[in-house]
């Protein structure tokens, strides 16, 4: 087996080329085994050698691309809601406080119902912000305008593309980053 690039992980999209989530290798290699994979995009990042032919001699061959769509049937086929979590949601908000601009490390970040839970807030994208502790301790169960700070950014959920890119925001390769990236919405401020 020859290793070309052992992290990276493969992009697999629908038929249509929307992106749906993020495979290991070996689950590349299963779909690829099976025929399931119906085009590829990137480059290649492994080759797996599998068995010789006995009626050939010839040696099987799987070259693994950093981008493969299969037909919509089979796993899920639409891009699922993205979860929220706080992981994500500081990714999403670039590690700033929403609120004093400041970057923090996840472990100094909290997450900001910006309508607070309490006062009928929803548990949702477009309702929530990465908020330092000092900003989210002061604004407490107060809107922005009742605690006079103002948001730096709106708040967006995330669409399918920055949903992937944000959830392996280490990992991605620039070829799979390119095809995102050409998903992401005009709210989106990964680069
Ligand atoms: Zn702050």
């Amino acid at each position: 087996m020859e290793l070309h690039d052992s992290h990276a992980h493969i992009l697999r999209l629908n038929i249509a080329g929307h992106p749906i989530e993020w495979l290991t290798w070996q689950e590349a290699t299963t779909l690829y085994a099976r025929e399931l994979i119906t085009w590829t995009l990137g480059d290649t990042i492994r080759k797996i050698h599998g068995g010789t032919s006995r009626m050939t001699g010839e040696q099987s061959c799987i070259e693994l691309h950093s981008i493969v769509a299969c037909a919509g049937e089979l796993h899920h086929g639409q891009p699922k809601k993205p979860a929220l979590s706080n992981r994500i949601l500081f990714r999403r908000d670039q590690n700033l406080c929403m609120y004093c601009g400041k970057e923090f490390m996840d472990k100094d970040l909290s997450c900001d119902h910006i309508i607070p839970t309490s006062r009928g807030g929803s548990n949702t994208w477009v309702n929530v912000v990465a908020a330092c502790r000092r900003c989210n301790h002061f604004k407490q169960d107060r809107t922005p305008e009742e605690a006079h700070m103002e948001l730096l950014a709106l708040p967006y959920e995330p669409n399918p593309a920055e949903y992937l890119a944000l959830v392996n925001s280490k990992r991605i390769r620039a070829d799979q980053m390119e095809f995102l990236k050409s998903q992401f919405s005009k709210n989106c401020r990964l680069q």
